[in-house]
């Protein structure tokens, strides 16, 4: 199986969910841009101070400080024998950014597949449940429609590593297609 794999989905898609299942399953730590810039902005540090305004927005942090905080959490003892991204890289600069970097290559691309309705729903009733800043009505169509410009198109520059799968269902019945696109790949 591989163990560099990168999962790519439309926010509310399911990722941080499955990620935490794979990372659990394969051994390989679960490293998301979004965790590491909320908890910069819990912490205060100058980097959460950068990352909070335009996060509430739902616009992307610089890619120059997403591109570090990656950098420097990839060159960790612990992501040497594999990691899983989630939430980097999203746009193809940050994409080329990493395929530049020390990290050896991305072997698998996991694309959850979940539509717009679908997704306004599920990060409305985050918003209403977990209070996150960025999960309100307008900022979700804000960053909906950021992925589709940004993000979207690393679907074509990873080609044939991408493995789309139907984010619908269960939690179970999401991680068993995983875990199934995975063991074949
Ligand atoms: P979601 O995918 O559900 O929107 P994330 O937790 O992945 O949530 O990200 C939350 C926010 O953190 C994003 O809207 C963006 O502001 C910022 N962010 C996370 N990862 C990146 C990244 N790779 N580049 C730029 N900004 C990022």
């Amino acid at each position: 199986m591989p163990r560099r794999i990168l999962l790519l989905g439309p926010p509310g898609s399911g990722k941080g969910t499955q990620a935490a299942l794979i990372s659990k399953a394969l051994g390989i730590p679960h490293i998301s841009t979004g965790e590491m810039l909320r908890d910069a902005v819990s912490a205060g540090t100058e980097l959460g101070a950068k990352a909070e305004a335009l996060m509430a927005a739902g616009d992307f942090v610089p890619d120059d400080l997403v591109v570090a905080i990656v950098d420097e959490r990839l060159r960790q003892d612990d992501a040497q024998s594999g990691f899983l991204l989630d939430g980097f890289p999203r746009n193809v600069a940050q994409a080329e950014a990493l395929g530049s970097s020390s990290a050896p290559d991305i072997g698998t691309v996991i694309l959850l597949k979940v539509d717009t309705d679908e997704i306004v729903k599920r990060l409305m009733k985050r918003g209403a449940e977990q209070g996150r800043a960025d999960d309100n009505e307008e900022t979700v169509r804000r960053r909906l429609e950021i992925y589709q410009a940004e993000t979207a198109p690393l679907v074509e520059f990873y080609g044939s590593s991408v493995l789309a799968v139907d984010g619908i269902g269960t939690i179970d019945d999401v991680f068993a297609r995983v875990a199934l696109a995975l063991s074949g790949s």
